[in-house]
């Protein structure tokens, strides 16, 4: 961790904001992002956002570029799915986060989500860190399948170093030897990364897990460990998803596992917004 210059916190307090959107990440509210594994269509998203927002959740998630491990799985709707974000993100107030794969595919984006998630699987990939450096966008950055903290850092740093602040660290699960689970939820990353990085640090518990029926269980220890937020995978109709439907939250099990954090937010002295907030923005076109 020697080289990180940017990344680390230089004394005990220090803990960075990012605005995405209206939300904050990195203060006393936790930011709580929910959404399928990949947007499908407009109804899909308008479904979810007219749930959400009440549930509340701080911000959308939905994957319009998909990494699928087999090139003959549904690749994602491309702009289609940017332009359905957008209009979702109008209609309900909600900031939209999704996934660049590509350079190429940045500024396109950068036009349409208000926050850019990078993949796991492109958490090493420099030229795509430096350009990202070069935006002002909020960056949420997934951990690699199997990259060491040191590396997850680093890979941060590349974008701090090349001029922007906004990046959002996200545990999202690391490669074991255990099959049960799609990989292991790294919590002891979480309270590491808190204590020695001034970056905002999610939890993604839905692609640790893998499966659904675990998700609110390590929702619930992540914020206890001192995550700033969660990313959940949902979907109106789970079952039917296109991507990881064998990890999504049904829309009324979203909405149950942010009402069973307010107890444990609690506890660790974090504040959950309340949907009050939110809902006047809605206006129901
Ligand atoms: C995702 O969040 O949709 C995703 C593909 O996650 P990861 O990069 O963590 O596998
Ligand atoms: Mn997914």
């Amino acid at each position: 961790m020697k080289k990180a210059k940017l990344a680390l916190k230089t004394e005990a307090l220090q803990q960075t904001t990012i605005q995405v959107g209206s939300a904050t990440v990195g203060g006393a509210d936790l930011f709580i992002v929910g959404g399928p594994c990949a947007v499908e269509n407009r109804e899909q998203m308008d479904a979810v956002a007219t749930r959400l927002v009440a549930a509340p959740v701080q911000a959308l998630r939905g994957g319009v570029y998909k990494p699928r491990t087999s090139p003959y799985d549904f690749q994602g709707l491309g702009l289609e799915g940017l332009e359905i974000l957008a209009a979702v993100r109008d209609r309900s107030g909600l900031p939209v986060i999704t996934e660049v794969m590509a350079i190429s595919q940045i500024e396109e984006i950068a036009t349409y989500a208000d926050g850019l998630q990078v993949g796991s699987r492109n958490m090493q990939n420099f030229d795509l860190l430096k350009a990202l450096g070069q935006t002002t966008k909020p960056v949420l950055l997934k951990r690699g399948l199997a990259a060491t903290l040191e590396e997850f850092v680093m890979a941060a740093e590349y974008i701090l170093s090349h001029g922007n602040p906004n990046v959002i660290l996200c545990e999202r699960g690391i490669r074991s030897f255990d099959p049960y689970t799609r990989n292991v939820l790294d919590l002891g990353a979480v309270v590491a990364l808190k204590q020695i990085t001034h970056l905002p640090v999610l939890v993604d518990p839905s692609h640790a897990a893998g499966k659904s029926e675990l998700v609110a269980g390590l929702s619930r220890a992540a914020i206890a460990a001192g995550a700033d937020g969660l990313l959940v995978e949902c979907h109106p109709e789970p079952e039917k998803s296109v991507s990881d439907a064998r990890q999504a939250l049904s829309l009324d099990e979203m909405v149950a596992l942010v009402e069973s954090l307010r107890p444990i937010a609690a506890a660790v002295q974090r504040t959950m917004p309340v949907a009050a907030e939110i809902v006047p923005q809605l206006s129901l076109a």
